[in-house]
């Protein structure tokens, strides 16, 4: 009989204590700055990056998760019209998937959809602490298609498209939210989030909260 897994909350890397909510599976190091994820019954560390704001604000700034696929895909359609079209479509290179818990995420857009279809490219600013993740990196790898398939809809119908993607680099980006009391405001695109509909927020601007 086996009984359940208790984790030593502490980076196998530099012995610091990992804090994080109770639904994470991936902890951010305060110590060296590396992410680690649970898989099993052990920490497999990922490469993590933070990203350096585009915009300025006084406010205090949290660090939320996005994981970032880097990508190369082919796409076929029987209809040479439809394939003709879709040669003018902006090329995807980096496809992010949100890796913070958002509630209605269509609704109030999803800044990893969101930050795709823009072709954002972050810069890596100094490292700091960045809350968990509670989306791993296998659960994120099934939105790589589904996101490519919502943008490439935008411009051309994907009806009949066969789409094949390969998955290169894997990057965890920390992404800087501006934090304006009733919504975050990401400081890439300016973009808004209520604060209501990021799970566990307070926990968030406790752990995630690297100051001005
Ligand atoms: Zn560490």
């Amino acid at each position: 009989m086996t009984g359940p897994t208790v984790l030593d909350l502490r980076c196998p890397r530099c012995g610091a204590a990992l804090a994080g909510s109770h639904q994470d599976v991936v902890f951010w190091c305060g110590g060296c700055y590396v992410p680690h994820e649970v898989v099993g019954e052990r920490f497999v560390e990922r490469r993590g990056n933070v990203a350096q704001a585009a915009l300025r604000s006084e406010k205090a700034v949290v660090y939320l998760p996005l994981w970032a696929f880097r990508v190369s895909y082919a796409m076929h359609w029987d209809d040479r019209e439809q394939e003709a079209l879709a040669r003018h479509l902006p090329v995807v290179e980096w496809v992010y998937v949100t890796a913070f818990e958002l509630h209605n995420a269509s609704y109030f857009g999803d800044p990893g959809l969101i930050f795709t279809e823009k072709r954002v490219r972050l810069e890596a600013g100094p490292p700091v602490r960045v809350v968990g993740c509670s989306r791993s990196l296998e659960e994120a790898k099934a939105y790589v298609e589904p996101h490519l398939l919502t943008i490439i809809d935008r411009r051309v119908d994907v009806t009949g498209l066969e789409l094949s993607s390969t998955i290169g680099d894997v990057l965890l980006w920390g992404v800087p939210y501006f934090d304006e009391g009733d919504h975050l405001r990401d400081g890439i695109l300016g973009l808004k989030i209520p604060s209501a509909a990021v799970d566990e927020v307070a926990a968030i601007r406790v752990l995630g909260g690297a100051g001005r």
